[in-house]
């Protein structure tokens, strides 16, 4: 199973202006800085696809790519970014809440948290949404390649204790910079949108 189609299809500030066609949504979403961008272009094989950024934070909109013809891989944008201005916080939650509101957008949630720590309090608010919104959503730790072989199990475990994840879902060990879980998350995708 391969993507083997990735193009943009279009960025969106507000939530009037997100695709409302046939095609699924699956929303990517983590903090910033978390390799979100990384792990976009990783899984498309397009470098250039999502914007690694250099300033983390500074990407405010929704970015909708459309995938194998098929669906549409949606990076929202990433939290948690201390130097951001109260009114750009304010404006990112009126286009997450637009955005998890709406039941006809969302098949499934990808949250990418990092491996190496403990996830943070915004985490474990979008861990909440997600479950509020009833929709579906698999957990990524990615970063893993930073970890030792000793460090890998209790630093999922504490992932999984934080976010209080069930024995249902599914936590994805991850490295968007070594490669590593690609083919299961890919699995994942296509199994959950079809193409
Ligand atoms: P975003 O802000 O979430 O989109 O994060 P970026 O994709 O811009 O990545 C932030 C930084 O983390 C960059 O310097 C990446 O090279 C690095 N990075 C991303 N994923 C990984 C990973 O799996 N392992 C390691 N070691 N570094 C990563």
């Amino acid at each position: 199973m391969q993507i083997t189609k990735a193009e943009f299809k279009c960025s969106s500030e507000r939530i009037s202006q997100v695709p409302k066609d046939d095609l699924k949504d699956i929303a990517f979403i983590g903090r910033s800085n978390v390799g979100k961008s990384s792990l976009i272009n990783m899984l498309t094989a397009r470098t250039g696809l999502a914007k690694v950024s250099g300033t983390p934070g500074k990407t405010r909109l929704i970015n909708h790519f459309r995938i194998n013809d098929a669906w549409y891989l949606v990076d929202l944008p990433g939290y948690g970014y201390a130097r951001v201005s109260k009114g750009e916080r304010d404006r990112w939650g009126r286009l997450m809440e637009g955005y998890f509101a709406d039941p006809e957008l969302m098949t499934l949630g990808v949250m990418i948290v990092d491996a190496r720590h403990k996830p943070t309090a915004d985490d474990c608010t979008m861990a909440q949404w997600y479950r509020d919104a009833g929709c579906p959503f698999v957990v990524v730790a990615n970063k893993l390649d930073k970890l030792k072989k000793s460090q890998v199990e209790p630093a999922l475990q504490l992932v999984r204790e934080t976010l209080e994840l069930t024995e249902a879902d599914i936590l994805l060990p991850f490295s968007a910079e070594k490669g590593m879980g690609k083919e299961d998350l890919i699995r994942l995708l296509v199994q959950t949108c079809g193409g």
